[in-house]
C-alpha cells in the first residue's frame, strides 16, 4: 500500500514554517510497512487542495491530510475533500455539543464560526480530538474498484500526534496486511558520499528487496537500509545481510552499525581501553569537548581541557612554545602537535587533542585557505597529525574537525 500526505496551510509555502507533521506520519506509517510514495503542500486555496486532492486520489491508498481542519475561512480541508468525493457535509449534533462544551469549560465564548467544526463528511468517522476543537475524520470506500482510505487530521503537531496515536493507527493495523520492518543504520566517517555510493551500490542493488537511503553530512555518512517481509526474521535477515555486505567492503569507515554517533564509539573504546582524553581547541572552540560531554557518563575518561583561542592561551594554557608560533603561525603542523602534547601533559591523560584551523568565512590566506585545519592526537607512543582541507561553510568546517578529531582517537584505540 502507498500513502500520500498532503499538508494543508498556505504558511507552509512561506520560507518561515515547516512541514514537520509529515516527519512523523512518515515514521508512523513506515512502523506499519507502508511507504510513502508523495508529499504534497498546497496553501489555503479550494480549488488547489481539490486538485491535490484529486491527483492523489488516483495515484495512492491512503491519504492522509494535515492541517485546515480549524474554525477561519482559511481552514479549507473539509469542504475541499467533499468536493473532491463528491460527498455531503452533515453537521455533527453531537460534536457540536463537544465543542460547545469545550468552550463552556473555559469559561470562553464561543464565536459562530466553530460551528463548522461539527461538519462530518458523509460515511465518515469523527475521531475525537482530545488536545483541541476539530476532530479528525475517517473515511474509507472504494474508488475504480481499490479500497482507498482518507483520513483527516488537525495542523498543530501536538493535536495530530494525540489523534494519530489514539484514532488512526489501531484503523490502519487492521487495514493494512500485516508486515514486519527491520532497519540499520551504518555510519560511516573519513570518506566522501560519492566515493562510498560507487563501493556499496554495487551490493545494495543486489538487495532490490532493501531499501537503502544514503544521508551525507560533513564527515558523516549514514546508509538507511529498510525492509518489510512477512516475518519478523525474514526482515531482520535481509537488513543484516546487507549490513554485514556493506561493513565487509567498507571495512573500518563503518564506525557504527546500529546509529550511534561518533562520540558514543568513542566512549565505548576509550572506557575499553582505561584510556583518559583531554582537549585543546582553536578553531572548534569547544566542539569536541562538547560532543564528548554529550555522552552521559563521559567524566569516566574525558577530564576537560583549555579553548585556546589566541596565541596567547596556547602558550599559557598548552604549554605551546612560543617559537613555534613565530615560525609557523597558530594554523600549523607543530603547534597542532604541540597542543596535543601540552594539554595531554598538563591534564596528565593518556591521550591529548589538539585542533587548530581557519574556520572562515574570513581569515584565509593563499598559503593558509579556509578550511584548512590540523588534527593531533598525542599519546605514549608519540602525536600523530593529520591535515585536512574541508570545503564549506564555518559551521560545516567546524563539525567536520570535530569529526576528525574524533576519528584519529577512535582509531588510534580500534
Ligand atoms: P486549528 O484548529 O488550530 O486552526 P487546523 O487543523 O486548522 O487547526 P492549521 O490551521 O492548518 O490546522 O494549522 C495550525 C497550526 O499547526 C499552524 O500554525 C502550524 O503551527 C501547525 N501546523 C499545521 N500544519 C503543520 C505541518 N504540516 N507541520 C507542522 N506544523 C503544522
Ligand atoms: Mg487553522
Amino acid at each position: 500500500m502507498i500513502a500520500e500526505i498532503i499538508a494543508v496551510g498556505s504558511e507552509l509555502l512561506t520560507p518561515f514554517r515547516q512541514d514537520t507533521n509529515s516527519l512523523y506520519l512518515t515514521e508512523q506509517l513506515n512502523r506499519l510497512g507502508v511507504q510513502v510514495g508523495f508529499k504534497t503542500i498546497v496553501g489555503d486555496d479550494r480549488r488547489h487542495i481539490v486538485q491535490a486532492a484529486k491527483v492523489a486520489l488516483a495515484r495512492t491508498d491512503i491519504l492522509i491530510f494535515i492541517g485546515g481542519l480549524g474554525p477561519t475561512e482559511d481552514d479549507l480541508t473539509r469542504e475541499s475533500v467533499a468536493e473532491t468525493l463528491g460527498l455531503q457535509l452533515r453537521r455533527d449534533p453531537e460534536i457540536l455539543q463537544s465543542i460547545e462544551r469545550r468552550f463552556a469549560e473555559h469559561g470562553w465564548k464561543m464565536s459562530a464560526n466553530n460551528v463548522k467544526q461539527a461538519d462530518v463528511l458523509a460515511g465518515a468517522t469523527p475521531l475525537p480530538n482530545a488536545n483541541g476543537t476539530a476532530p479528525g475524520q475517517w473515511i474509507s470506500g472504494r474508488s475504480d474498484g481499490k479500497e482507498k482510505i482518507i483520513v483527516l487530521l488537525p495542523g498543530p503537531p501536538h493535536e495530530l500526534k494525540a489523534l494519530f496515536e489514539s484514532a488512526v493507527l489501531e484503523r490502519l493495523h487492521a487495514k493494512v496486511p500485516k508486515q514486519f520492518i527491520a532497519t540499520r543504520v551504518l555510519k560511516i566517517t573519513g570518506m566522501g558520499e560519492s566515493a562510498c555510493d560507487a563501493r556499496v551500490a554495487p551490493i545494495y542493488k543486489r538487495f532490490t528487496n532493501v531499501n537503502t537511503t544514503i544521508l551525507a553530512g560533513p564527515g558523516d555518512i549514514q546508509l538507511h537500509l529498510h525492509t518489510q517481509a512477512a516475518s519478523i526474521e525474514a526482515a531482520q535477515k535481509a537488513v543484516d545481510t546487507l549490513a554485514d555486505e556493506i561493513e565487509n567492503e567498507l571495512g573500518d569507515f563503518v564506525y557504527s552499525d546500529n546509529g550511534d554517533p561518533l562520540e558514543q564509539i568513542v566512549s565505548y573504546y576509550l572506557q575499553m581501553r582505561n584510556a583518559t582524553l583531554s582537549v585543546a581547541e582553536s578553531c572548534t572552540g569547544g566542539l569536541v569537548a562538547e560532543r564528548l560531554t554529550s555522552i552521559s557518563g563521559s567524566s569516566r575518561y574525558f577530564v576537560g581541557g583549555a579553548v585556546v583561542y589566541s596565541n596567547d592561551l596556547k602558550i599559557r594554557f598548552a604549554d605551546v612554545p612560543e617559537d613555534l608560533l613565530e615560525v609557523y603561525g597558530a594554523v600549523s603542523e607543530p603547534v597542532a602537535k604541540a597542543l596535543a602534547e601540552g594539554i595531554r601533559k598538563r591534564c596528565g591523560t593518556t591521550l591529548g587533542i589538539g585542533v587548530t584551523g581557519v574556520a572562515g568565512p574570513t581569515g584565509g590566506s593563499a598559503e593558509k585557505p579556509v578550511g584548512l585545519v590540523f588534527h593531533a592526537l598525542a599519546g605514549e607512543s608519540g602525536t600523530e597529525v593529520i591535515k585536512r582541507n574541508f570545503t564549506g561553510d564555518r559551521s560545516r568546517i567546524r563539525w567536520y574537525a570535530s569529526q576528525q578529531a574524533l576519528d584519529m582517537v577512535r582509531r588510534k584505540l580500534m
